[in-house]
């Protein structure tokens, strides 16, 4: 922190110098400000001698005049003072510049939208919201920014609805433009529909299925493929005990290309269970793992082989398995399955933790790992970038 204010410190000086020497040339330069310059100057250079660093930045920063040529070092200064975590010193600095009537009509809202910025930072978004709805409409250059900011302070206050009307503006305005809609560099589509399945959620948290249902329809509009939305609409069909429906959407899960993981799975078997016929399961299993050979779905498939037909037809299946498609974890899934005196319970024990497959989600955007699965990374605030990491001996495959 020392080390930065020093930093600081030289750059405010030799800006405060520099400016000051333009002025005295003739160049275009504010008056009001080359007047009180010497004074703020001096103080500052009190402030130093006293070793009070933090009053010497506040000094020079208003020794430095307000004019078109300095904005940019006061926006940048409260920039590094809100990364810094000193909100408050970069809330005085931009509210200072919104006082100058010399600034132009860009400069201003530039101005505005870092106060926004600022006010995010500090957790006080109905500040944030009102300057950013304003800019939003009254600034051209800056409405995406300033809406997609809007975006967090939504997300901040769980605001979903207003969230998903912010997504649609992104996603209308960048259709006009030809061009893609993005915010926080995630398409707003996609946005869009978690906004939309987090609305579904709260409902299904309040039993009320058909409003999570219809949220979670409105969230398939934009990408029919949104395994969030699937899995909510199977859910939901299965309270409603629609069978068929639970079912039409299991399938698309299957199509969607999405690894399967062991809640996926999960809902197969709440699918199957609800099923008047015991085979439903085995030839749901059958026919994903036809779609996708993945070691999660081969080992699932012999265990229920080995529950309907014995232990000999799932060791037949993962040894046809193998030569297509080398697993590590279904190798030693078949040297556990042949292992059968007590004598050999060590290796039993190895083997069976080598096969588990609870080893959790990792973030592919910052590498942050859970246990379970999360729809919006707790690390990075990513949507849906948590993904499924596969067993001990998947991960050693690359898997
Ligand atoms: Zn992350």
């Amino acid at each position: 922190m020392l080390l930065n204010n020093a930093l600081l410190l030289v750059l405010l000086i030799l800006a405060v110098a520099a400016g000051w020497t333009l002025g005295r040339s003739g160049l275009r330069m504010d008056l009001a400000g080359r007047a009180q310059l010497p004074s703020q100057y001096y103080r500052g250079f009190n402030f130093l001698l006293d070793g009070e660093e933090e009053g010497a930045v506040d000094a020079f920063t208003e020794a430095l005049a307000v004019n078109e040529e300095t904005l940019d070092t006061h926006i940048a200064l409260g920039s590094v003072l809100r990364k810094r975590g000193e909100v408050d010193r970069a809330i005085r600095i931009h509210q200072n510049l919104l006082k100058r009537p010399q600034l132009s009509a860009v400069q201003l809202h530039q101005s505005h939208l870092e106060l926004a910025r600022d006010f995010i930072a500090a957790g006080l978004y109905d500040r944030a919201e009102q300057l950013l709805v304003d800019l939003a409409a009254q600034s051209s250059e800056f409405s995406a920014t300033a809406q997609r900011h809007l975006l967090d302070v939504y997300e901040a206050q769980r605001d979903w609805s207003a969230a998903v009307a912010i997504a649609e503006e992104l996603i209308a305005l960048a259709e006009s433009e030809g061009q893609s809609a993005a915010g926080h560099g995630q398409p707003a589509q996609q946005l869009r529909g978690h906004y939309l399945c987090e609305q579904a959620e709260n409902a299904h948290g309040f039993g009320d299925y058909k409003a999570a249902k219809s949220f979670y329809e409105q969230a398939l509009r934009d990408q029919p493929q949104e395994l969030r939305a699937l899995m909510g609409l199977v859910r939901c069909a299965l309270k409603d005990s629609d069978r068929p429906s639970a079912m039409k959407y299991f399938s698309r899960v299957m199509e969607s290309n999405r690894r399967c993981t062991p809640e996926i799975l999960g809902l197969l078997r709440d699918v199957c269970s609800a099923e008047p016929y015991s085979d439903v399961y085995l030839s749901s299993l059958q026919r994903y793992y036809s779609q996708q050979n993945s070691p999660l779905l081969a080992l699932a498939l012999a265990e229920e082989l080995s529950r309907q037909k014995g232990n000999e037809a799932a060791s037949l299946f993962l040894r046809s398995t193998l030569n297509q498609y080398p697993s590590a974890s279904v190798a030693a899934s078949l040297a556990l399955n042949a292992l059968e005196s007590q004598d050999s319970q060590p290796e039993r024990d190895v083997l069976d933790e080598l096969i588990r497959n609870d080893h959790g989600y990792q973030c592919d955007h910052c590498g942050f790992t859970v246990k379970t699965r999360h729809w919006r990374c707790p690390g990075c605030r990513h949507w849906d970038s948590l993904h499924y990491r596969g067993g001990a001996l998947e991960q050693l495959n690359g898997g």
